[in-house]
């Protein structure tokens, strides 16, 4: 299958083909006709699937970029960083089309930014409920134009007690509308909530794929995850803890020994948050120590391992943590550590002194993030940074990593072999003709 049977629109398949999407992904193949035909869809599909463009495709095929006083469609998310995530997309799929204005509105960022933006007119709105609502209340936004409401990671939105919230959202916009709801599990709780939102729906889930993830159990020993990261050697790993107690815990006892490790939790401040994972997507920060909340959500393209440190209470959260391995094409590789208390594992468990492990060493990430203060805001691109460092510093592009460019900062990793002088020759010279203040993270 590819993308011409599904849409005739020339620039978006010119779009999608720069994009890299050579073919619909099966989420993408079974929505996007249904979409397209205005049908409202509950969709079942996990972060991965490439679930974001199969219902970003048709909210920007739509999109009429002339009205942009009349807000046309919302996307809900559960996390901020989900709904960034969510934008980011939607904004890579409007890349064809000028003038587009999506917005995200979440909390943890100043409301009267976000009021401001809204002044110049918004064409897609994404944000997370508790804001979205605080200001509909307000009268800020304006939801009675809206063609499509969609409701992403509608199950975890439920367990995150966002039901009211969502329902008052809905009775600000029109009753004629298209609902879309996509969820990673269908229980009666969703099926229930789609029951009251949507009409006529038509139910969607793709067939399991056969995994392609090699799932392994160890019985749990103190310094198994050491052994386990000694052994499996991986570039990006996510390990996962059921209390922030223990995410704490063991992000110091893996630091003290020198290893790249962070974690993310509840208590961080948002911007602690981003900076951490911001620090794991750029490779400079190896392993990612998550509880479950603060990891749904995360789209962190191919992860080589996940380590379960505690095993999760049921077999639905177990499934999620490990589809953060083997995403999109690539192999991946879980890894469980079982106290024996754990009902619904039923498998032969390992023991993990019988893996081979080098004498033990560091495990410091291959590369290191500068920081600078200027971004979008400051007309710094990509380009410019990268110019900057292979042209003007001379470094091999080879050890250059990551760029990201924010509103008012970027990022850029580099091998850490060559981060310090690096760094030293940053401070004097200009990017883009700017002396812009840089500094190294963590
Ligand atoms: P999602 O499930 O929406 O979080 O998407 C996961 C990743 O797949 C994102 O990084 C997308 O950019 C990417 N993606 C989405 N659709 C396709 C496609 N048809 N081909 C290749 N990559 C895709």
């Amino acid at each position: 299958m590819t993308f011409d049977k599904l849409i005739n629109d020339e620039s978006m398949l010119k779009n999608l083909n720069n994009l890299g999407y050579k073919n619909p992904t099966p989420i993408q193949e079974k929505t996007l006709p249904l979409i397209l035909e205005k049908k409202d869809v509950l969709a079942k599909a996990k972060t991965g699937s490439g679930k974001t463009a199969a219902f970003g495709l048709p909210l920007i095929l739509e999109l009429d970029v002339k009205k942009r006083y009349e807000t046309s469609a919302i996307v809900l998310a559960p996390t901020r960083e989900l709904a960034d995530q969510v934008a980011k997309e939607l904004r890579r799929l409007a890349s064809s089309l000028e003038n587009t204005k999506i917005l995200t509105l979440c909390g943890g960022t100043p409301m009267r930014g976000q009021i401001q933006s809204m002044r110049h007119g918004v064409h897609i709105v994404v944000g997370t409920p508790g804001r979205v609502l605080a200001l509909l209340e307000k009268e800020s936004l304006n939801l009675d134009f809206i063609k499509t409401l969609v409701l992403d990671e509608a199950d975890r939105m439920l367990d995150m007690g966002f039901f009211e919230d969502i329902e008052k959202i809905i009775n600000f916009t029109p009753k004629k509308r298209q609902t879309l709801l996509f969820s990673a599990t269908f229980d009666a709780k969703i099926l229930e909530f789609s029951k009251s939102i949507q009409n006529d729906r038509v139910e969607v889930e793709i067939e399991q794929e056969s995994s392609s993830i090699q799932e392994r159990f160890f019985n749990f020993s103190d310094e198994g995850v050491e052994k386990a990261i000694q052994h499996f050697k991986p570039e990006t790993c996510i390990i996962f803890c059921n209390t922030k107690i223990k995410c704490k815990e063991l992000e110091e006892r893996l630091q003290h020994k020198n290893y790249d490790a962070l974690s993310i939790h509840s208590d961080l401040e948002q911007i602690d948050r981003d900076e951490t994972l911001l620090e794991f997507t750029h490779k400079s920060c190896t392993f990612l120590i998550a509880t479950d909340v603060a990891a749904r959500g995360l789209d962190i393209p191919s992860v080589d391992l996940v380590i379960n440190y505690d095993m999760p209470k049921g077999e639905e959260v177990y499934t999620h943590r490990i589809g953060r391995t083997g995403r999109m094409d690539k192999e991946g590789l879980a890894i469980s550590f079982v106290r024996g208390y754990e009902e619904y594992i039923d498998v032969e468990l390992e023991n993990i002194d019988s893996l081979h492990v080098d004498s033990p060493r560091s495990y410091k990430a291959k590369m290191t993030t500068l920081c600078f203060d200027g971004g979008k805001r400051d007309k710094i691109r990509a380009g410019d940074i990268l110019g900057a460092l292979t042209k003007e510093l001379g470094i091999d592009g080879k050890k250059i990593g990551k760029i990201t460019i924010n509103r008012k900062d970027s990022y850029v990793s580099i091998n850490s072999e060559i981060a310090q002088e690096t760094f030293d020759k940053l401070k004097k010279s200009k990017i883009k003709g700017k002396a812009l203040r840089v500094w190294m993270l963590s």
